[in-house]
Formats: C-alpha cells, structure tokens, sequence
C-alpha cells in the first residue's frame, strides 16, 4: 500500500518484547492481524521456568517457531523472531532497535510472577536483575539508537498497593497540595506513592522511576500500562487455529486468581481461596488487554509529554466473590488455606479508568458465558492437569506455612 503523505500511514513497525509470553503473545497477532509490522524478541525465559518447576501451561501451546508458521500459513503475515535476552545482550537488543526502527516497542519481558519472586533468595535477585536490567537496557538503547520510539510497557495495579484509604486510585499521578516556607499552599503533581506487595511488584515500582528519568532527560515517549490481573484465554486471533493457543498457567506460582479458580472448578478441585478471600483486586479480560494495547499504540504521547499512565483494568472483585460466583456456576466447593502473602486481611479498591475509556475502550466484563468459556477450556485439557502444582507453595516469610487448610 502507497501512502502520500507518510504521516497518515496507520501501519506500524512494533517491536514486541516478551511476544511469546501470555499477554505478549496475542497482542502480537492482534497488531499483526491489523496490519502493523511485528516483530518478537523472547529469550524463551518463561518456558524455561516450566521446567525448573515442572508445570506447564494447562493448554498446550506450540514452539514458537510452529506458533510463527502457522500465523503465517492462515494469514499470509509474517512476524519476525530473535531470541535475545534483553536483560543481558544490551548490544543484541541495540542492534535489533537500529535494524529494525521500529515506530513503537510494547515491553512485556520481565519476571512476572509475585510469588516466583518470593520463592527464594535466588529468585528474588533473578527477578530485580532480569526485570531492571531489562527495562533500562531498553530505556538506554531507545536514547543509543537516536531513534523516536514510542516505549508502551505493561506495569501492574499492584504499584499502588490495595490500601487507598478510601480514595479512588488516579491513573499514576497524585494531585498534593504543599506549603511553601512563605506559608503559601501550592498545589503539585507526583507519582502516586508505590507501596508493592512483592519483590517483583517492587521491580515494577522502580521501573516508574526508570521512565520518569529517562523521559525528563531525553524525552522518551512513554506510555506505562497499569494492568490488572488478566483473566481468560484467547482472542479473536488465537482462536483461529488449535496451534495458535495462548498459555493457561494453573499453578501455585504462576496460576492468576480467577484463572486458577476456573480451572480448579473445571477439574473437581476444591476452589482454594487464600485467606478469608476478603481481598479485592482489579481485573481484564485477555481480549480487552489486546485492545488496550492497540490504543496506547494509537495515541502515543508528544514528544514534550510526561509519562502518559493508563490504569488497564475494567473491573473490581473481592477474592470471596468470585470464589462464590464461581462455585455457583460449577457447583464446585470452596476450600479456605492460609495466605501466602503477606498482606491485609480485607481491603476496598477503587479505581480510575477513565483515560481508556475516553479512547474507545468497550470493556468487557465478567459474564457467565466467557465464565463457562474458559471453564469448557480448562475442562478440554484436564486431562494435561498435574493437582500437585495447584497448591500455593511459595510463602512471603520463612514463618509462615504453605497451603495449610483452615484460615478463614
Ligand atoms: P509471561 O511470563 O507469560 O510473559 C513474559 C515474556 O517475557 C515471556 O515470554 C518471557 O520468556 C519473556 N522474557 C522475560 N524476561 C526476558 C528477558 N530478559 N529477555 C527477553 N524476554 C524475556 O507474562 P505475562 O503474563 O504475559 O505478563 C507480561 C507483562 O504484563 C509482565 O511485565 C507483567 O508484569 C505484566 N502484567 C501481567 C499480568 C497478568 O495477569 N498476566 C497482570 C499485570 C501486569
């Protein structure tokens, strides 16, 4: 296609960092499936972590070099692959940026797991190395390469910690109000204080800094998605061949809430909440983070523009609720185990949306039907199910015991 004046091109070049992973994955087919250029850099990290815990994902995704063909055999698209870990191969990343230049690059490559973070001492430092390292390798190589590239990065609610005193959480900036030494008030702006519930929730808080650095000194356009937990499956785009399946984590490091309780019910095992499950937290559907991502990548911020933070989610449940529902439509029973984490009992969420929606954004909410849709998945590959990785194992102090029945 031959566009005259190149500014109304609508294609892009999008360099997809962490594109084999879970989200990363069907945002990749979803952009190709627009007509932008995508290209995956993965160091296949996540994959290599199915083994060192020995779980896999429920639905059994493809190597990524099959996943490529077979988006290309039904499509006619390609999707470029290197396989860099961006965290240590500064120069690969570089090079990629300068080959390729591309207009936007969606940072998806870290360490995402909160309790994988806290499982040891190793994994705790694996996690702040891979995880910051990446980030300011990416930062350092936008600035090396001389390029204007929009960076879109996938941050998490969980930088803003589940106690808000009763305020609706903003979308990443705090309006505060300071008195001068003159005794005058002045009204500011600055980044909502992070309060992270985890070693890796903590990596994600100190990315924000990264970005507040890196766009004030060299104006790196930034878009920092504060996403909530994702639930579902597959897209439009994964549904369209058996061997483009997205990944379905189960287990007790990886297993996100909603998914693991839909699985649980699925199999016949007890729904296992943590704690009193009086916790409540902000949700998305696989679909809407796809068309989340779209948007951001649609209205990059101006060159001169502070951070743009959207918070990604479209709903909130307490933990018990969903515990609930979902018992409801399975008949599966709710067993009650300590909590892993170390956090508070209960906590209100409240939170701002509204920068997605004044995009476009049409969310989609937790109905029956995508219920019962990622229940038929989840029943479809029981049969791949290992019961001993659904325990939560991983625990945030040495005092405190693993999956014992009975809190609540
Ligand atoms: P994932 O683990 O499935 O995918 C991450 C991908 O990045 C993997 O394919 C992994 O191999 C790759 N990767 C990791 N480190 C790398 C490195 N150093 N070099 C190259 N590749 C590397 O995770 P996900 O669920 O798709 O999450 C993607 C992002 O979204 C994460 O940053 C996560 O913090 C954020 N997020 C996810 C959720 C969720 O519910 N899944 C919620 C909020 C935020």
């Amino acid at each position: 296609m031959i566009f005259k004046n190149k500014d109304i091109n609508p294609y892009k070049k999008i360099v997809i960092l962490g594109g084999d992973g879970f989200c990363g994955w069907p945002t990749s087919l979803h952009l190709s499936n627009l007509g932008h250029e995508v290209v995956i850099i993965d160091n296949l990290s996540r994959r290599n972590i199915d083994n060192e815990l020995e779980a896999e994902s429920l639905t059994p995704i493809q190597p990524i070099g099959t996943r490529l063909n077979v988006w290309e055999e039904i499509t006619g698209k390609q999707i470029g692959f290197y396989n860099i870990d961006i965290a240590n191969d500064y120069d690969a990343l570089l090079n990629v940026l300068s080959n390729e230049k591309p207009d936007a690059v969606i940072h998806f490559a870290e360490q995402r797991s909160a309790p994988y973070s806290m499982k040891s001492p190793k994994h705790k430092r694996y996690t702040v190395n891979n995880n910051l390292n990446a980030t300011h390798n990416l930062l350092c190589a936008i600035v090396d390469s001389g390029l204007d590239i929009h960076l879109v990065h996938l941050g998490t609610m969980g930088v803003y910690g589940y106690g808000t005193a009763g305020m609706k959480i903003p979308e990443g900036y705090l309006n505060v109000k300071v008195e001068t030494e003159a005794g005058e008030s002045m009204d500011q702006q600055i980044l909502y204080p992070t309060n992270p519930g985890s070693v890796y929730h903590m990596t994600k808080s100190q990315d924000q800094l990264l970005f507040q650095y890196y766009n004030k000194n060299d104006n790196v356009r930034i878009t920092d998605l504060h996403q909530g937990i994702v639930w579902g499956t597959n897209t439009e785009e994964t549904k369209r061949d058996e061997r483009l399946i997205n990944r379905f984590d189960y287990d007790g490091d990886y297993g996100t809430v909603l998914n693991r309780f839909l699985m649980q019910a699925a199999v016949g095992h007890p729904i296992t909440v943590h704690g009193t499950g009086g916790q409540t937290r902000a949700f998305i559907h696989i679909q809407d983070t796809v068309r989340c991502i779209q948007l951001a990548i649609e209205n990059p911020p101006a060159r001169e523009e502070r951070v743009m933070i959207f918070n990604q989610m479209t709903e909130t449940h307490r933990v018990n609720d969903l515990a609930t529902l979902i018992s409801k439509i399975t008949g599966g029973e709710i067993a009650y185990v300590s909590n892993p984490r170390k956090e508070a009992i209960e906590n209100e969420l409240n939170v701002e949306n509204n920068l997605f929606l004044s995009k476009g954004l049409e969310p989609i909410t937790l109905n029956e039907g995508l219920l019962q849709e990622v229940t038929k998945i989840a029943e479809k590959y029981a049969y791949r199910a290992d019961y001993s990785k659904i325990p939560a194992k991983s625990t945030w102090t040495k005092e405190q015991q693993p999956g014992v029945p009975g809190l609540g």
